[in-house]
């Protein structure tokens, strides 16, 4: 297992992690710089972040900077309710694609969905099975373009209490299966993102690493499951303050050869997003040597 504590090599910044400082947004450009002060050397940012900066200005901010993507966020969302629902889905999945090939990114990072209408307050139906024969199937059309241009997909898991919600695939072996009936050969080009905080619970989460093997393994994303969690989506904790076992994981994931970046990916309404982002960041670059 590599040894992360004399340096900050293997970290990458997920730009929601400092979306907000004090509480106020801070431009995807202002993050890139931070990170570039601090000496880190890759990040993984958002489309509605990188929209929002412009694609052309972000991609030449990130080659001026020698920065490198561990990731980008993110695809999918695939389940919807009638024709109109899918090709939207299928052309703005395309577009993730097409961005994160500019941007030069080593995966495209799939949040696959669940029932529509769901995250708007308001499930369409309730027939998850229907959800997820949608998500198998859009990412079978997805991984065909995704193929011809290059861009590897990455399936994230997502921890079952977003299973109504954001994402129908909720355990390692569920994103194993579709990887396994779509890519049977381990291409590389299909894979998942292991994410600790969605994935550290499940009793099978060793033998699923060891399943997926180093072809599978195309992201790893850290953060602490604070105990208790008082957010479902935004209070995922600094590497160290919660109950996972991270260098565990770690270990586990380098075991089949994983060899990338370690990003940190925390979503913190009342904590780290109102802290000043240059000290989350030197947080992070602490605990990336101490708790990771
Ligand atoms: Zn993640």
């Amino acid at each position: 297992m590599r040894d992360f504590s004399q340096d900050h090599r293997w970290l990458s910044i997920n730009t929601a992690t400092v979306r907000k400082s004090r509480g106020q947004d801070l431009p995807l450009t202002d993050i890139l710089d931070a990170c570039a002060r601090h000496g880190i050397r890759a990040i993984s940012p958002w489309r509605d972040q990188v929209a929002a900066a412009g694609l052309k200005t972000v991609s030449a901010q990130v080659r001026a900077l020698g920065l490198e993507l561990s990731g980008y966020c993110r695809g999918g969302m695939f389940p919807s309710l009638d024709a109109a629902g899918q090709q939207a889905a299928r052309d703005d999945n395309r577009r993730a694609v097409d961005e994160a090939c500019e941007l030069a990114a080593p995966c495209l990072v799939l949040v696959v969905g669940s029932l529509p209408g769901a995250l708007a307050g308001q499930a369409a139906h309730k027939d998850l099975q229907r959800a997820r024969d949608q998500v198998r199937d859009g990412i079978e059309e997805l991984f065909g373009y995704a193929k011809a241009a290059g861009m590897p997909l990455a399936i994230e898991p997502l921890h079952p209490m977003y299973a109504g919600d954001r994402a129908c695939i909720n355990t390692m072996e569920q994103a194993l299966d579709v990887c396994d009936a779509l890519d049977p050969d381990k291409t590389g080009a299909l894979g998942v993102a292991v994410d600790v905080y969605h994935v550290w619970w499940d009793p099978k989460l060793q033998a699923q690493i060891e399943r997926a093997g180093k072809s599978r393994l195309l992201a790893f994303h850290v953060c602490d499951w604070l105990t208790p969690t008082t957010d479902l989506l935004n209070d995922r904790g600094m590497m160290g303050d919660g109950v996972i076992d991270i260098p565990r994981l770690r270990g586990w994931v380098e075991a089949q050869g994983f060899q990338g970046y370690s990003e940190v990916e925390i979503f913190s309404t009342g904590n780290w997003w109102q802290r000043e982002h240059d000290e989350v960041l030197r947080t992070c670059i602490e605990r990336h040597r101490s708790a990771v």
